[in-house]
């Protein structure tokens, strides 16, 4: 099979060193491998999507010299197919409608005891449970103005073993290599992740993984943050039959006080660089490639 990675920023804000880096590294170990570069752009979120972006992300990535292929997969595009992963779920009982907004959430999970949080998972507050029904289904579509959720446990109850996984990178804690997991935590730990937020059609986790299939992506490199989540779109790959590509998560660029870069640190913009006069081989040397 050919080496196939992906590069899949959210046009939500201008790339930054952290964007540069890990773009540039799957675009070299593509190139290393004899293999394939994509982009997709993942523009699901309508509320913080700003259309200049995505203009600036393709002008950033064509000045630090990379290349993609043409046409470019858009998110926002493929509502369609979402809707009919969702759909296939929905008809195996395996999701239900969620009307619960995030303070519902906090309220519904946190103790007696005033103040105090509820359990966080890797993908935000675990969902209490509020709305899922003891016997799942329902005519479909759902309603309008529902949030999907994955019945988590009815979800690993189709597994028949362990999630188990390649991973050339490592996660925050070095796990490297031929990893095995057991899918029973993920119930408490996870919870019923939302599959279709309210309005959207979608969720990260399931765009991301019937894209990443879509696109046939062999190696997804990307950041070590987003190593906790994998497990989440394993089972997703598992419930739709697709194919389940090697991950490579690679260390984070932090700032000097060692936090991870994020969007709002602006400064460190790729067009400012630029703009100062810096070269993409400074890029390059600045991120330690
Ligand atoms: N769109 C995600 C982000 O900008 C990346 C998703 C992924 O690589 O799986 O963080």
């Amino acid at each position: 099979m050919t080496f196939t990675t992906r590069f899949a920023p959210s046009p939500t804000g201008p790339l930054h060193l952290g964007h540069a880096y890990s773009a540039l590294l799957a675009s070299d170990m593509a190139a290393h491998a004899g293999g394939r570069f994509l982009l997709r752009i993942e523009d699901i979120d309508h509320s913080r999507v700003r259309p200049g972006w995505e203009a600036q992300i393709y002008r950033d990535l064509a000045w630090l010299g990379l290349s993609w292929e043409i046409p470019v997969m858009r998110q926002s595009e493929r509502l369609g197919t979402y809707h009919n992963a969702l759909k296939s779920l929905w008809d195996r009982g395996l999701l239900f409608p969620c009307t619960c907004t995030r303070r519902d959430i906090k309220a519904a999970a946190s103790t007696p005891q005033e103040g105090v949080a509820p359990p966080m998972g890797p993908d935000g507050p675990v969902y209490p449970g509020t709305c899922r029904p003891d016997t799942p289904g329902g005519p479909w579509p759902p309603p309008p103005g529902a949030a999907l959720r994955l019945d988590m446990a009815r979800a690993v109850s189709t597994l028949d073993g362990p999630l188990t996984w390649q991973e050339t990178g490592a996660g925050p804690s070095g796990k490297t290599g031929a990893l095995v997991l057991d899918p029973q935590p993920l119930i408490l730990e996870c919870g019923d992740v939302v599959l279709a937020r309210r309005g959207m059609g979608t969720s990260y986790h399931l765009a991301v993984t019937v894209d990443d299939a879509a696109q046939g992506i062999s190696h997804v490199i990307r950041g070590r943050d987003l190593f906790a989540v994998t497990p989440i779109q394993l089972l997703l790959q598992h419930l739709l039959g697709l194919p389940q590509p090697v991950y490579h998560h690679h260390r984070l660029i932090r700032d000097v006080a060692g936090k991870r870069l994020a969007k709002r640190d602006n400064a460190r913009a790729i067009r400012l660089y630029r703009d100062e006069g810096r070269t993409p081989g400074d890029i390059r040397r600045m991120v330690g490639l």
